[in-house]
């Protein structure tokens, strides 16, 4: 998969990470079908897209350690110039509000804002 050369946004609302600004930012592809429509309500995307075009979620709306199957390894690999292809884990879903303030998000999900 040469996707290093190709050019990647976050989908996320207000989100400004693409393969440009935050090279070094892992972009994980949305899902085709029914799975992008619950990463779009998880992220709060309220937008129609396409449910075929190619979309990317920065790794910030994701706990990578748990999320993504052998994060430390494939770092590590990514660092060392190898290409690796890093893997979520089955049904994880994006958080709309980068890693940092994970904590509040979760309050605020549950609030139902
Ligand atoms: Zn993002």
């Amino acid at each position: 998969m040469a996707n290093l050369n190709s050019f990647a946004r976050c989908f996320v609302p207000n989100c400004t990470s693409s393969s440009k600004s935050t090279p070094s930012k892992v972009f994980f592809p949305v899902p085709r079908g029914e799975a992008r429509q619950q990463w779009c309500s998880a992220v709060g995307r309220s937008k129609p897209m396409s449910s075929t075009s190619p979309h990317h979620c920065c790794q910030d709306h994701f706990d990578v350690e748990n999320d993504v199957y052998n994060w430390d390894w494939c770092l590590t690999q990514m660092h060392a110039g190898c290409k690796v292809k890093f893997q979520l884990k089955e049904n994880v879903l994006p958080q709309k509000v980068p890693k940092c303030s994970h904590k509040q998000v979760k309050d605020w999900l549950l609030c139902g804002v």
